[in-house]
């Protein structure tokens, strides 16, 4: 019987350091799961470091091991659907090259596909061990956020670590769109997920690529992408307003009427001014945002640009 091939992906930026763990890791359960064929791809996403030329030397080392390699840093979610596209397995496995996605896990999540049905297991991380305070408060701000605004859930603490039958990576392909924001994509296209809960683990070298400032935007980014809901308030918000300042009109009319014309209510003018200012533009501010990103998709770029794979190094692959 032909041996099911699982493929191994994982977008690395300036991972130098942490792949030599990650392979001999990886390897290690490789090798447990004798069942099962395997095909590594690492996604070199424009590091300035030697990344690459590890992976090439991973390459030479072990014929399972495949690699892509762009032109430049597109991003994580890049890196992943550039995985995703070349990948052959029968299942589709994505890790982050810092084994903070416990390798261990995938015999089990392997069992729970095979035996009990599932179509994708994904992991969550139950604790944020090891990060700063202010972050997870964020964090978990934006996920009770996001789910009372989109019907997509997004589970708080999900990983990108998830094993995938080939038809779920089908499915996740066929979206081709140019902001890709992976957590609400994968419950986008549904399927029976079963999730995996894990204590937090720290990076094993390297640090991590993520500042505050970016996992805000990228936070913005989810938002824009998996709900219109932002559009509606600043709506609602605009007619409240119309609401209260008619209420305040009739409300002088009468005064002035019954009380006459004292010359008054400078600051309290100058304070409704920058109020109503200040609301203006944040409602612009969201339908920016909205409209940016579908300047975007209407310009279809390409999502990553390969530089690179091991085809090129002339190697023993097809
Ligand atoms: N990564 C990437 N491109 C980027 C940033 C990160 O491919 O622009 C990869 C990185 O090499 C790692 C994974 O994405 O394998 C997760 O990154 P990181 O560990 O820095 O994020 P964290 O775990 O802190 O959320
Ligand atoms: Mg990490």
């Amino acid at each position: 019987m032909k041996k099911e091939k699982i493929t191994i992906i994982t977008p690395c930026y300036n991972e130098e350091e942490a792949i030599p763990f990650f392979y001999e890791e990886v390897d290690k359960v490789t090798k447990q799961m004798s069942n099962n064929e395997f095909e590594f791809i690492f996604v070199n996403d424009g590091s300035k470091d030697k990344t690459l030329e590890v992976l090439k030397k991973l390459n030479k080392k072990d014929n399972r091991v495949r690699f892509l390699s762009f032109s430049r840093n597109f991003g994580k979610e890049a890196a992943m659907f550039a995985g995703l596209e070349a990948s052959t397995g029968d299942y589709v496995t994505i890790m982050d090259a810092d084994l903070q996605d416990p390798p261990k896990l995938l015999p089990e999540m392997l069992r729970l596909i095979k035996e009990e049905g599932y179509d994708t297991v994904g992991t969550r991380r139950v604790t944020r061990k090891g990060e700063p305070p202010i972050r997870s408060f964020f964090a978990r701000c934006f996920y009770k956020i996001i789910n009372k605004m989109s019907k997509i859930e997004m589970v708080d603490g999900a990983r990108d670590y998830r094993l995938m039958t080939r038809q779920v990576v089908d499915a996740i392909i066929s979206l081709k769109e140019y902001n890709r924001y992976s957590k609400g994509l994968f419950s986008f296209v549904g399927f029976n997920t079963k999730w995996l809960e894990y204590e937090n683990v720290e990076r094993v070298a390297g640090e991590t690529k993520w500042s505050f400032w970016k996992l805000v935007i990228y936070a913005i980014e989810g938002i824009v992408a998996f709900t219109t809901i932002p559009l509606s308030l600043a709506a609602i918000l605009g007619l409240l307003i119309c609401f209260i300042a008619f209420c305040a009109i009739v409300f002088i009319v009468l005064k002035t009427l019954i009380y006459g014309d004292p010359v008054g209510g400078w600051p309290s003018m100058v304070c409704i001014l920058l109020f109503t200012s200040g609301i203006q533009l944040l409602c612009m501010g969201i339908i920016g945002q909205y409209l940016a990103k579908t300047y975007l998709e209407t310009k279809k770029r390409p999502v990553y640009i390969v530089k690179e794979t091991e085809k090129d190094l002339g190697g023993k692959h097809e």
